[in-house]
């Protein structure tokens, strides 16, 4: 059974009044003061610390760069929603919040605040002195996360989100920084971290690499650019070329060689003035329009060796690089389809290989043993010793390598629209670059080697991850198809970013001297913790002391090198800062959210909250973000998973179906939507959404949740305040069990739909199915609202004819109404909280328990709950059956004949629910399908009662109607005129309008 309704406190006779046009945001508000004046936020959290049940929930953390927009409202919603849930089901939870801290996002907006434009602005923040200035940014970082953790804080605990405010945890903590060392040590261990020489993408304004882990498919831009078809002239064959093009004229400075496919045929083209083009035969069409003649075919094989020479030649460093490599420079070769496919859609079937501007050109380069051209520094411009080149920014100005090809060397150039990728932070498109970057390898077998009966024999991350990955439920289950699909191709985890400043200190040193005898594979080390790096230390300790691990003083530090003994030095780079949010289920559990990690300090207790229940994100970018970063480092660190289970949800948009953009007048900041929907509007809208679609959201779309559900409830709320104060009810002791012995059909109706709504509910709830736990409740306030108090209202006030009946109206409708305020509550903690408090005059609904419904005492009728069903078809085809007659419902009816498509027994429908359908049609017998009667026994009437009764019914409602104009409220009473033929009933009348004297006259007046 339900636990027994809560008692009203003696003293609390009448319930506050409920207002018709409540201003719901500033009722919100209201509640949001009280909660954390009173510690109410404190005591929700600490109700179940003593239970031995665990719910774990782990907050992914937000970047705390600018203040909230609604979307994020979406999944801080979620985040509130099962904590609520669990703690009215008697968990004990951790409630922690977490802050994302370190990493380009804030670098980039102080350097926006300070106006700085590149690493040299940076470091000479304070003149002359590096060290000062990069402290002094590093600060800047800091005080700007702190600044908008304070701000996200506030707005969480607006949208009525119960967490552990005062300890959130931040990814820039020393707990956190440290417990990377000790995964990244792991790593060293099992000898997965190298440092590779690879070419990567690179952000020339961030002056940084961009992981492959980093270049969502959102960064990705149309965008045209001019690409060229330009000739190599074939050395030793006269007039003859190599027709190439390419969409990054920038890269042919650094062009080493030409791939061809051995496998196509190439024709060699008699062009203009005498200049003849070899182009993949499929190609040549597309490429000489007409008016073209093929002087030859041969198969691409034939062409592999051909030299040629290029436009750039004369610049010095090409013709170092020529000079040294003779042999392999500026040579024609048959590709390899697994590195460099060649495809005949586009392009001549000839391609321009810049083996250090290109990932694939540096893969086919270092197969083929080519050498390759750096052509530019690291913010893009052409590097020195490239003659006129030299100085300017490849990527700003394209035009010069144009230009400088449109007089010899261009064949066209035609703009290109195509898909290039952008710095995910600053939105500047990438080049291409060389460059020593540090890497977790993902598919070495761990030197550590693997015991069998631990492992099943994986032995590299990969395999490990994909098995870990596997362990974990997905919500909507494609997200395990997605994230193995990104383990499955990816390539090694790039961790280091240079040129940066606010970023954890990846712990490796590097040894030049050794590492260069051992050719790079030797000669670093990872140290592991923070009394490791102490033990290390040969000098720099006092320096470092008292400050976290951050530049610039990290690097005072300096350890010897275990091999010749040489001081050395930490690497420049800071870390990929996914570094930072996959490591907090190992450093952000503690038993108090801020003391030391329970992994370090004690390992039993943190199992207990590991792997975590629930996390919840919204999926785009974090499959190869977030999810794989915490998958890599637990199953480096425990291999295990770090989460049992992943709701994942999509995209917000505007309501007009396009991404939010502040220029296009449909993106909606949190605190502005807060105060014109409402959150607990706002709120409702998440969680009745599918997760996995996309979602639109705008203040049309609030309206209508809000009239449909939200006012429905609350008038239905108002209706028993205003009601049962005006009747005195006072609340008894009873519990759902005895309600259940009420007489009336509606009661007992009610009361079984209420416990399949819990119960239905809390299955969907525990199956982490907000919607289909937030529909639940809207079929139900229906259902009470649309039938269940539309029945009742010759119940109440003046139509009650029954003292008993009444009171256990009120009885049932009370014990409903602050039963439902606590299951709503974990979705619309306000309106549950106004509603709670003011039927019980208890503390807080978010103190309460979950309604337990036991199943023995039968209070789920569901023989019954079937029965109303059919019985509201039969209504609503009986009204369609009165719309086609043409008879008002005011009008009764001796007999109504109803059509109905139900092929049911009719005869199964009990008597007390055929009342009901004969009330709601305002008739006196029924006929369904010309062969059902109800009653058995025909209630005969006459035609004059019948009239007589309408009349009568037509003039109650006239004058109710007379009531509104005159804004009477319910209670005041009215002396009232009323034709002479219902004198017979004027008591009648008099009770059910409250009419103190009654006179007699043409017109119905109430004065
Ligand atoms: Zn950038
Ligand atoms: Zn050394």
């Amino acid at each position: 059974m339900f636990k027994p309704v809560h008692p009203v406190k003696s003293s609390l006779r009448e319930f506050n009044r409920v207002n018709a046009s409540e201003n719901f945001p500033e009722m919100e508000k209201k509640w949001l003061k009280h909660w954390y004046e009173k510690g109410i936020n404190k005591k929700y959290r600490e109700k179940n610390k003593n239970s031995k049940k665990y719910f774990s929930f782990l907050d992914g953390p937000i970047t705390a760069n600018n203040p909230m927009g609604v979307h994020h409202a979406w999944g801080r919603t979620y985040k509130d929603l099962w904590p609520r849930f669990y703690n009215l089901l008697g968990y004990k939870q951790r409630f922690q919040n977490g802050f994302d801290c370190q990493g380009l996002w804030v670098e980039v907006e102080v350097e926006k605040e300070l106006g700085l434009h590149s690493k040299k602005d940076i470091e000479n923040l304070i003149p002359g002195d590096t060290k000062a200035s990069i402290a002094k940014f590093v600060q800047l970082c800091k005080d700007r996360v702190l600044k908008f953790s304070k701000i996200q804080t506030e707005q969480s605990k607006r949208l009525g989100y119960f967490a552990d405010w005062d300890h959130s945890y931040f990814t820039m903590s020393d707990e956190n920084n440290y417990m990377i060392w000790k995964f990244l040590k792991k790593c060293y261990e099992y000898g997965w971290i190298y440092k590779g020489h690879e070419s990567v993408p690179w952000c020339p304004r961030c002056e940084t690499a961009i992981s492959q882990h980093e270049m969502l498919t959102e960064d990705y831009k149309e965008l045209v650019h001019q690409s060229v078809y330009f000739k190599l002239p074939i050395i030793g064959r006269e007039n003859e070329n190599l027709l190439v093009w390419t969409t990054t004229p920038w890269t042919i400075p650094a062009n080493i060689a030409v791939a061809i496919e051995a496998t196509f045929d190439y024709s060699l083209v008699q062009g203009n003035a005498n200049q003849k083009f070899w182009v993949a035969k499929e190609l040549v069409k597309m490429v000489f329009k007409e008016n073209y003649k093929i002087l030859k075919t041969v198969k691409g094989s034939d062409l592999v060796g051909l030299k040629y020479t290029a436009p750039f030649d004369n610049l010095p460093k090409v013709k170092e690089v020529a000079d040294k490599n003779s042999e392999k420079f500026h040579i024609v070769f048959a590709t390899d389809k697994n590195i460099l496919p060649i495809t005949t859609t586009e392009g001549t079937g000839m391609v321009h290989t810049a083996v250090s501007a290109g990932v694939e050109d540096f893969k086919m380069g270092k197969k083929l043993g080519l050498p390759m051209i750096p052509v530019i520094e690291d913010n893009a411009d052409y590097m020195s010793g490239l003659g006129f080149l030299s100085g300017k920014n490849a990527k700003k100005h394209p035009e010069i390598i144009l230009d400088y090809l449109k007089k010899d060397w261009a064949f066209a150039v035609v703009a290109y629209k195509h898909r290039y990728p952008a710095c995910w932070r600053c939105k500047t498109e990438l080049v291409w670059k060389v460059e020593d970057e540090w890497y977790i390898a993902m598919d070495l077998p761990s030197k550590l080697g693997v015991r069998s009966y631990e492992l099943g024999g994986e032995k590299t991350l990969r395999q490990r991850m994909i098995k870990v990955a596997k362990k974990i439920k997905w919500m909507p289950e494609f997200g395990l198809d997605r994230e193995l699909d990104w383990l499955k191709n990816m390539h090694d985890w790039l961790i280091s970013k240079k040129n940066r400043y606010w970023g954890l200190a990846l712990p490796i040193y590097e040894c030049p001297a050794c590492a260069k005898a051992s050719a790079g594979k030797e000669g670093f080390e990872v140290i592991g913790s923070k009394e490791e790096l102490k033990k290390r230390a040969v000098s720099g300790l006092e320096e470092f002391e008292g400050h976290s691990p951050h530049k610039p003083f990290i690097d005072e530090v300096k350890i010897k090198c275990q091999k010749c003994g040489e001081s050395i030095s930490r690497t420049n780079d800071v870390g990929n800062p996914w570094l930072d949010a996959g490591i907090v289920p190992y450093s952000t559990i503690s038993k108090d959210n801020h003391s030391q990690p329970l992994y370090i300090e004690n390992k039993e207790e943190w199992k207990k909250w590991f792997p975590v229940d629930l996390i919840t994100e919204s999926f785009p970018g974090q499959f190869k973000n977030w999810f794989y970063a915490m998958i890599a480092e637990s199953t480096v660190l425990e291999n295990e998973p770090p989460f049992k289970r992943v709701l994942g949800f999509g995209t917000q948009l505007g309501e007009d179906g396009r991404p939010m953009h502040k220029s296009w007048g449909n993106a909606i900041e949190f605190s502005e939507g807060a105060d014109k929907i409402g959150v607990d509007v706002m709120r409702w809208m998440f969680t009745r959404h599918n997760p996995a679609d996309n979602m639109l959201f705008g203040y049309k779309k609030a309206d209508e949740v809000r009239r449909q559900f939200y006012l429905m409830l609350w008038n239905t709320y108002k209706f028993f305040v205003e009601y049962a104060n005006l009747d005195k009810f006072i609340v008894g002791n009873k519990n759902f069990c005895s309600l259940q012995n009420s007489k009336n059909v509606l009661d007992k109706w009610i009361l079984s739909r209420f416990a399949s709504t819990v119960l239905s509910v809390e299955k969907n709830l525990k199956e982490f199915s907000a919607k289909d736990a937030a529909l639940e409740i809207e079929k139900f306030v229906s259902d009470l609202s649309t039938w269940f108090i539309r029945r009742s209202r010759d119940r109440v006030w003046v139509n009650s004819e029954d003292e008993t009946d009444k009171n256990n109206f009120y009885e049932t409708l009370y014990a409903i109404l602050v039963n439902l305020s606590i299951i709503i509550s974990p979705f619309m903690p306000f309106v549950a909280e106004e509603i709670y408090t003011n039927l019980t005059g208890g503390e807080s609904v978010n103190l309460e328990s979950w309604p337990d419904i036991n199943l023995k005492y039968k209070i789920q009728n569901s023989e019954l709950e079937k029965q109303m069903e059919i019985a509201r078809k039969v209504v609503e085809a009986g009204q369609a059956e009165r719309k086609t007659l043409g008879v008002k419902i005011r009008i009764p009816l001796a007999n109504l004949n109803v059509k109905s498509e139900l092929s049911i027994n009719f005869n199964t429908i009990s008597n007390e629910v055929w009342d009901v359908v004969l009330k709601e049609l305002n008739i006196k017998n029924i006929t369904v399908n010309d062969r059902f009667h109800y009653p058995k026994i025909e209630v005969k009437v006459t035609e004059e009662q019948l009239k007589e009764e309408g009349r009568l019914r037509e003039l109650v409602r006239e004058i109710q109607s007379q009531r509104k104009i005159k804004g009477l409220k319910t209670d005041d009473k009215i002396n009232l005129v009323i034709p002479k033929e219902f004198e017979s009933k004027k008591d009648f009348i008099a009770k059910r309008v409250l009419a103190k004297e009654i006179s007699y006259g043409d017109k119905v007046a109430v004065l």
